[in-house]
């Protein structure tokens, strides 16, 4: 048996090396390293992927959800709202421009922000709402998007997780993870659905005057050569990242279905185990179906119900079976993001998911003999 990884980039660059490595000889060959042409290739065909009017790519994820709200105009003291159960990248920038990060509870079952909470958490100083698409499937974006429009208020999708996932409406139309807010963000960190060899994120709208805004802040606020309108920043993605991006990104879509097809053998595998809650997919698509594209699996995230969680990572790593615990300190109790105004009594979901949660290996390369390995040895822990 391959040794087991969380994540095989190694073995998913064995596979694509001869569209990968002739892609990134081109840059260094041409020596266009910032703003090739390989990054406006790559920028238009994941417009096309996505079925969105703008791309516009940037340096990593966090940077692309910082000027998405540099871009919205917000201001000091603005209130962002967003899940207190996700990576602290969200957070971090909504106060690093000082605005007010307004942390919400999540769901029990698919991780998202809590609709409830959210509507509990609006006030007058309420200017943006972030839902970030945790672990590889859509918040509840039909809902939010109707809250935003009543109470006057931006939507930017966190989207670093779910690149390639449909959200499916209520009427069975689709829209591409991202695609759906005023503004998303994505991240290419190399573990994500699309990673690149480095780092690269993507911010994405509709909007032809907030791409052209935020086309400028990516540059240093400059629409013209020199002269700079507003405060911007350096954000770029390199000519070599977009260069294999552009190479990956026609193996999204089979990337995401190796990863729902390992998530429906772990399912398979555990379904009749009362301890071991699996993934639920609350979206109007409620199996793994073949065509399904709802929960692109950035994360295989199981709960466990009355097993000690924190034992069964240690049993696992004893058998060389790497997991992860996502998250496991709630954003609300994080020193840089603590307030007094939260009250433990509004998070009693992501208080108890940060001892439930456990991550098993999910990625491209995972064979059946490793899933039957990992399921087993998890069956052998709960069993006792
Ligand atoms: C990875 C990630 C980010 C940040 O992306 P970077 O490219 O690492 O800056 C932001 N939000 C979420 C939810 C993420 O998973």
């Amino acid at each position: 048996m391959k040794k087991i990884q969380m994540v095989d980039l190694k073995g998913q660059y064995n596979q694509i090396k001869d569209v990968v490595n002739p892609s990134i000889q081109e840059v260094i060959e041409t020596t266009a390293f910032i703003n090739g042409p390989k990054v406006h290739e790559f920028q238009k065909n994941l417009e096309t992927y996505l079925d969105v009017k703008h791309v516009i790519p940037c340096a990593n994820g966090t940077d692309a959800l910082q000027i998405a709200m540099m871009g919205l105009g917000l201001k000091p003291g603005d209130e962002v709202i967003t899940a207190d159960f996700t990576f602290a990248a969200t957070v971090e920038v909504i106060a690093l421009l000082n605005l007010t990060p307004v942390l919400v509870d999540v769901n029990p079952d698919d991780f998202n922000i809590n609709i409830e909470a959210l509507k509990k958490a609006i006030t007058p100083k309420t200017k943006a709402i972030v839902p970030v698409h945790l672990f590889g499937q859509c918040a509840n974006m039909e809902a939010i998007m109707d809250i935003a429009k009543t109470h006057n208020l931006f939507v930017i999708e966190d989207n670093a997780q779910a690149i390639g996932a449909n959200y499916t409406y209520k009427d069975g139309t689709k829209a591409k993870a991202g695609t759906i807010g005023d503004v998303g963000s994505t991240s290419f960190f190399p573990s994500k659905n699309l990673g690149c060899y480095g780092d690269g994120g993507a911010i994405f709208t509709n909007n032809d005057a907030l791409a052209h805004t935020i086309r400028g802040i990516v540059n240093h606020g400059m629409y013209e050569r020199y002269h700079h309108d507003v405060v911007g920043v350096n954000s770029r993605l390199d000519s070599i990242q977009a260069a294999v991006l552009d190479a990956k990104l026609p193996y999204l879509n089979a990337y995401n279905k190796a990863r729902q097809t390992a998530a429906r053998k772990y399912n398979e595998a555990f379904k009749n185990i009362d301890s071991i809650i699996t993934p639920k997919i609350p979206n109007t698509c409620d199996t793994l179906c073949d065509t399904c594209d709802c929960h692109v699996f950035h994360q295989y995230t199981l709960k466990v119900n009355g097993v000690d969680r924190d034992a069964l990572v240690k049993f696992l790593n004893e058998n060389d079976i790497p997991c992860g615990v996502y998250y496991p300190i709630p954003l609300h109790r994080q020193k840089a993001y603590m307030d007094e105004r939260y009250n433990e009594a509004d998070f009693t979901v992501t208080n108890q998911l940060i001892q439930e949660v456990i991550s098993l290996p999910m990625h491209t390369e995972l064979d059946d003999e490793q899933i039957e390995y990992i399921t087993s040895k998890v069956k052998t822990f709960i069993n006792g």
